[in-house]
């Protein structure tokens, strides 16, 4: 094949990869978030193990990359192990105000209506349907004491709920507002996704109109913005979102917010803001225990007003253990099978509808399982990898369980680290980009770690 052929049958592939790449990404992120964001970049080339993409403009580049980057090279790597890095480049000089520009033509299908503050909460998410147990009830207990008390909590403010995903923090919120709109209606509670305040402020800078961006913002009781590790990156941004959090607290509003990782642990974010945030309470949103698993399990087939044998539920329990949302996803399916063919669902039937699914979302991995079989194959106890030894024998080791545990459970780095003797989330993110160096770098590294990875799997 001449140069130029094999030139077009890479990015063939390339282009066909990208295709099949960005269809996870719709499906994972729904079609709102891909017309805003995926659907504009398009497969460039192929430089070694490199997959270079191409944005139309360096806000989208940066976007992308800050948020999705993870998810991106996760997917492709589903399709082909043996690309290791994601590039996306811009055209060159594209001022900053055409950026904006091209940005917002999408940007404005997705607005939030601040003038109907209360058709953001969700009646799905009440403090009713909520189960408390010692992961989430110090969590539990500040937010429903913010949505009764008629003003600001002062210890409280901000309230700062953080932990993983799946487990709570936006049903919390989302709680609060329900309640508020149903005992205090007076009271302006404003629900917002950290996304949308990003995208309310750009636009309010494009129209040149941040004054009544600031003036709606500061208007209400209560401001709550969920996942604020997506506020990051922007000096502006971040800017805005400290003079609003300054002016409101000052002003004794109620300010609440999520996070997936503790403000120290927010990288991106200015040293002034974490340690404003980590002036109220902060609530830890811990892994869920197998007891909060079953009582949730019972609790919604109760609502939904359906019979499920207990030791179908205690399987559910024990076999899904990433989070509540992967939960809720397992006790639909077993339902909807069971309306299909008309038939109460037994233990048999429900290992048979989850074999194909746990295997492919690998979901009934736990972190425990990792340590034991990684401490298995080095011949080393599991207190050596959760420890803080540095002799090389453990570290390489606990770098190995550290990147599995990234790889085949759907836990946040945070997580991870709390799950190895309390560790920082920089030091997993450490290990997995030091194992994944040594698998770019090696090829045999690369074949031990995959059979690992396999044989944890089986
Ligand atoms: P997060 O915002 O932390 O990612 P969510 O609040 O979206 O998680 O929760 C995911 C799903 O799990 C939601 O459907 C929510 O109702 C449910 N859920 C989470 N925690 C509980 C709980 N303690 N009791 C009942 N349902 C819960
Ligand atoms: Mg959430």
């Amino acid at each position: 094949m001449s140069a130029k052929a094999i030139d077009n049958a890479d990015c063939n592939y390339g282009s066909h990869l990208w295709q099949l790449v960005s269809a996870d990404l719709k499906k994972c992120y729904g079609q709102n978030l891909y017309n805003s964001w995926f659907i504009k970049i398009n497969f460039q080339e192929f430089l070694g193990s490199n997959v270079i993409l191409r944005a139309p403009t360096n806000f989208i580049r940066d976007w992308v990359l800050c948020n999705y980057y993870h998810n991106i090279i996760k997917s492709f790597k589903n399709y082909d192990s043996n690309i290791s890095v994601i590039e996306i480049i811009t055209a060159k000089n594209i001022e900053f105000a055409s950026e904006v520009k091209t940005n917002l033509t999408v940007i404005g299908q997705d607005d939030v209506n601040f003038d109907d503050l209360s058709s953001y909460s969700d009646a799905r998410y009440t403090f009713d349907n909520f189960i408390v147990d010692s992961s989430n009830r110090l969590a539990y207990t500040a937010a429903i004491s913010i949505a009764q008390a008629s003003e600001a909590i002062k210890s409280y403010n901000p309230l700062f709920i953080y932990g993983g995903v799946g487990l709570g923090k936006t049903h919390l919120m989302q709680a609060i507002a329900a309640y508020s709109k149903a005992n205090n209606p007076a009271r302006k509670v404003l629900y917002i996704s950290a996304e949308k305040f990003m995208y309310q402020f750009v636009k309010a800078l494009r129209n040149k109109d941040t004054m009544s961006f600031k003036e709606k913002l500061r208007g209400v009781d209560v401001l709550m913005i969920d996942d604020v590790q997506f506020i990051c990156g922007k000096g502006s941004t971040q800017e805005e979102f400290f003079h609003t959090f300054n002016a409101l607290a000052d002003n004794n509003r109620q300010i609440i917010l999520s996070c997936d990782r503790a403000a120290s642990e927010l990288d991106d974010m200015e040293d002034r803001i974490k340690s404003r945030l980590n002036q109220g309470l902060g609530a830890d949103v811990h892994a869920t225990t197998y007891d909060l698993r079953l009582n949730i399990l019972k609790s919604k087939a109760m609502q939904m007003n359906i019979e499920i044998k207990d030791d179908v539920l205690e399987f559910l329990a024990t076999k899904i253990t990433a989070n509540i949302r992967e939960l809720e996803g397992a006790l639909n399916k077993i339902i909807a099978h069971s309306s299909l063919v008309n038939c109460a669902i037994n233990l048999t039937s429900a290992r048979t509808i989850f074999k194909e699914t746990i295997s492919l979302k690998k979901i009934d991995v736990s972190i425990d399982h990792i340590q034991k079989q990684v401490a298995k194959k080095y011949a080393l106890e599991i207190h050596d990898l959760n420890s803080n030894k540095r002799l090389k024998m453990m570290t390489r080791p606990r770098q190995i369980a550290m990147y599995l545990a990234k790889y085949l459970t759907i836990q946040s780095l945070s997580d991870i680290g709390r799950q190895f003797g309390n560790k920082n989330h920089t030091t997993v993110m450490h290990a997995v980009k030091r194992i994944e160096l040594l698998c770019h770098n090696s090829y045999e590294f690369k074949s031990e770690i995959d059979s690992l990875a396999r044989s944890i799997k089986n």
